[in-house]
């Protein structure tokens, strides 16, 4: 059994931690894995867990703070939710990740939400293909 101020300890350990990795996320550009996430974390504090990290962003994606993408296959990377929706393109050859904003998607999710008789929370569209620069890359090799 813990007592009452070891309990109030670990409390106040978890919301700093919790503080400090949304910090992190929100001083970041785009986005972060659950590693990079944890290494910058560990700059400042040293005693911290990858576990604690994962546990923290699964907490945050339930709380609807964080957003999680899958822009690699079996790498999932998190950023906090957008004030306005976001999209984004991925590119195959690099891996950059490049985000736009499609008003349209508003456009539909109203009509689906109507047609569907559904409450639509979020969307997310994806796309995928070669950036510029890996378009020019490829042409010079050929
Ligand atoms: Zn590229
Ligand atoms: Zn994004």
């Amino acid at each position: 059994m813990k007592t009452k101020q070891e309990a109030a300890l670990a409390k106040h350990r978890t919301t700093s931690q919790r503080r400090l990795l949304l910090d992190i996320m929100h001083s970041a550009e785009g986005h972060l894995d659950a590693d990079e996430l944890y290494r910058r974390a560990r700059e400042r504090k040293d005693r911290l867990s990858l576990s604690t990290v994962y546990r923290n962003l699964q907490l945050f994606k339930k709380l609807g703070l964080v957003e999680e993408h899958h822009f690699e296959e079996g790498r999932h990377c998190y950023e906090l939710k957008p004030a306005v929706e976001h999209h984004h393109l991925i590119c195959l050859g690099c891996g950059r990740v490049e985000e736009f904003i499609c008003p349209e998607t508003q456009y539909m999710k109203e009509k689906v939400a109507k047609d569907k008789n559904f409450k639509i929370l979020s969307t997310e569209v994806r796309m995928t293909g070669f950036c510029s620069a890996c378009r020019r890359k490829k042409r010079g090799e050929s």
